[in-house]
């Protein structure tokens, strides 16, 4: 398969300032070395607790942000190294999905004009081709074109959500990096934006990065599933792989706490010790030492490698080398 986007040693570290001179006394370590790649077509699934990284990965990837260090390259390009003007061209090509919709529509705006807002940025068509495209994308994700002329809340949650989805869509991107996109909604409302997410998926050969705090979620809707904690991705697997067969001790207790439908299957629920560290002040050796069950003394000096320790099944722990 194709490689649409690959991700090598990206950092992204925020300086703290104090003092009446706002001196750097500090940074936090928000993304802190990540490497992996998003095969075209593929949705692949970042989950993690909130803190770990995952919403600045997302931003990072769509240079939103500037990383520290690293690089992002999309199909042959390397992101990180183009101009303003180049990244504003790309941005045609990845588009972003919020958690919260209301709080990313303008209250102010008509779904019309919300929605033909990213071909006006980017000088995609006339005005009656933008409002032609308006009314089938609002079609596409489930609404009607009589929607056009009303305001963001006179929407429910998912419909907004929809709204959202249909932006995104406008410039007709290849990759959809979704930030939490289910959160904010009622359970019986997650499930359709996720079947209309796949089916679009489909309808568009769309490539996805969902991002997620919620294992039970990313799991249904993608193909593989990379684990973040502290900056890093600790884990990454097919879906089921990592499901079936987790092999990092925190993607192990992650999983312990989703629960499952069948009732003779029980696993055994691994309750974290102590607190989500900070990332100004990570622990030395593996990130997640200060929690893991199976710490050993090389755990608290030496960073474990991100490795392939079965055909596609990458961890970084001491425990597999
Ligand atoms: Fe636990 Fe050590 Fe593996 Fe880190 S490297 S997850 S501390 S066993
Ligand atoms: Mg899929």
């Amino acid at each position: 398969t194709e490689l649409l986007l690959q991700v090598e040693g990206l950092k992204k570290h925020f300086p703290i300032t104090g003092g009446v001179f706002s001196k750097q006394v500090g940074e936090v370590k928000a993304v802190d070395g990540l490497s992996f790649s998003v095969k075209k077509g593929e949705t692949l699934g970042i989950v993690g607790e909130s803190g770990c990284g995952k919403s600045t990965t997302g931003r990072l990837l769509l240079q939103l942000i500037e990383p520290t260090e690293g690089k992002v390259v999309f199909e042959d390009k390397d992101v990180t190294s183009l101009s303003n003007q180049e990244i504003r061209k790309l941005r045609r090509e990845m588009q972003m999905v919020f958690q919260d919709p209301f709080a990313s529509l303008n209250p102010r705006h008509t779904v019309e004009k919300i929605l033909e807002e990213p071909l006006i940025v980017h000088g995609i068509g006339t005005k009656e081709e933008r409002k032609k495209k308006v009314r089938e994308i609002l079609e596409v994700v489930g609404l009607s074109s009589y929607h056009a002329k009303r305001y963001p809340h006179q929407f429910s949650g998912g419909q907004r959500q929809r709204i959202g989805i249909a932006r995104a869509l406008m410039t007709k991107p290849k990759l959809i990096i979704a930030d939490e996109p289910v959160s904010a909604l009622d359970v019986s409302i997650q499930s359709q934006v996720l079947n209309l997410l796949e089916d679009l998926q489909n309808e568009f050969q769309l490539t996805y990065i969902f991002i997620s705090h919620d294992l039970g979620v990313v799991r249904h809707i993608s193909d593989r599933v990379g684990v973040m904690y502290l900056g890093h991705m600790v884990e990454l697997a097919d879906s089921e792989a990592l499901y079936q067969k987790p092999l990092h001790p925190y993607t192990e207790a992650l999983l312990s706490a989703v629960p499952v439908p069948d009732p003779d299957f029980k696993r055994e629920q691994i309750v974290l010790q102590g607190d989500l560290p900070s990332p100004s002040n990570p622990p030395a050796g593996c990130p997640f030492h200060s929690r893991c069950g199976k710490c050993m003394d090389i755990c608290k000096t030496t960073r474990p490698q991100f490795k392939e320790v079965e055909a596609g099944h990458y961890v970084a722990c001491h425990l597999y080398e």
